[in-house]
């Protein structure tokens, strides 16, 4: 069902997964991928939006205890061709182990971004 499912799916590239983060069901979105320009940010979009109708990672509401919170959209109110805030930062668990990922992104100044899987105690 899982391999049906991701059929015609946007997804990051397996071979940089991240084997220390995560467990079986989110394996293939624990990894850094580097976002250095508008299409970059597109593909994180829509990989992150896929990952979500699959079930693979919900978004969460986790935030840095220490960070100002940021109002924003629902990331399901995000369009991929913009607009988009000039900081994007958006973060998401795994429902199975709770494995946290940040989505961040400038898009100002020309879109340089991250998705990475990070450790709840480390912010
Ligand atoms: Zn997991």
């Amino acid at each position: 069902m899982e391999a049906l499912a991701a059929i015609g799916r946007h997804r990051f590239k397996p071979k940089y997964k991240m084997t220390k983060y995560g467990c079986k069901h989110c394996g293939d979105v624990c990894q850094v991928y580097k976002i250095v320009s508008p299409s970059d940010l597109k593909k994180a979009i829509r990989v992150v939006q896929d990952n979500i109708a699959d079930g693979i990672v919900i978004e969460s509401d986790f935030w840095p205890q220490q960070n100002l919170k940021i109002s924003h959209e629902p990331f399901s109110g995000i369009q991929v061709n913009g607009p988009y805030d000039d900081f994007l930062i958006y973060y998401f668990e795994c429902p199975e182990c709770k494995q946290l990922f940040q989505l961040s992104a400038e898009t100002y100044h020309g879109s340089g971004g991250l998705w990475k899987p990070i450790d709840r105690d480390s912010l």
